[in-house]
């Protein structure tokens, strides 16, 4: 298969790597948003975390938590977005699952994430989310939906 971060994290396509162990590996972004931006990617080709195994998932996770700490000594930056651009919808370019890792600095400007909605939120009405809890709780659960959803 073609993809480029499978090619990266097997070092066919060179990389400035930070880390990697058997399931991860993880590079500073080629186009970085901060000094330090990090993609963490699983080892195993998944195009979205839903589609990867959950071990990678909390792989991928657990290389995170050894990062940041190290990311933070070494950039000076105390604080971290972490994102994943999950599909095309929501921004994802490269189809391979990967975590971004972005180093945070007080008065950097890009505020929290609140802020990709620039025009605000679409506030739905409470009977509108408390009517998608239980179609999503049934759904997790299995069971059918209550008559009146
Ligand atoms: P996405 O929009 O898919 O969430 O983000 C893809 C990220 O991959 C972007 O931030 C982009 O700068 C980074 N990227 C794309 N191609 C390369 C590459 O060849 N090497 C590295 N290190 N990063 C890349
Ligand atoms: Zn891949």
């Amino acid at each position: 298969m073609d993809c480029l971060f499978c090619a990266i994290a097997t070092g066919r396509i060179p990389s400035a790597e930070l880390y990697q162990d058997d399931r991860v590996f993880a590079f500073l972004d080629i186009n970085p948003l901060a000094a330090g931006h990090t993609l963490i990617v699983p080892k195993a080709h998944a195009a979205r975390l839903e589609s990867a195994a959950p071990s990678d998932a909390a792989a991928l996770m657990a290389a995170a938590q050894r990062l940041l700490p190290v990311l933070a000594a070494e950039t000076g930056a105390p604080d971290f977005t972490l994102a994943f651009n999950n599909g095309p919808a929501a921004g994802q370019e490269v189809q391979h699952l990967h975590l971004h890792v972005v180093p945070r600095r007080t008065g950097d400007g890009a505020g929290p994430i609140h802020h990709l909605w620039k025009a605000g939120p679409r506030k739905p009405g409470t009977e509108e989310l408390h009517d998608l809890a239980i179609r999503v709780q049934s759904r997790l659960e299995g069971r059918p939906l209550p008559r009146s959803l």
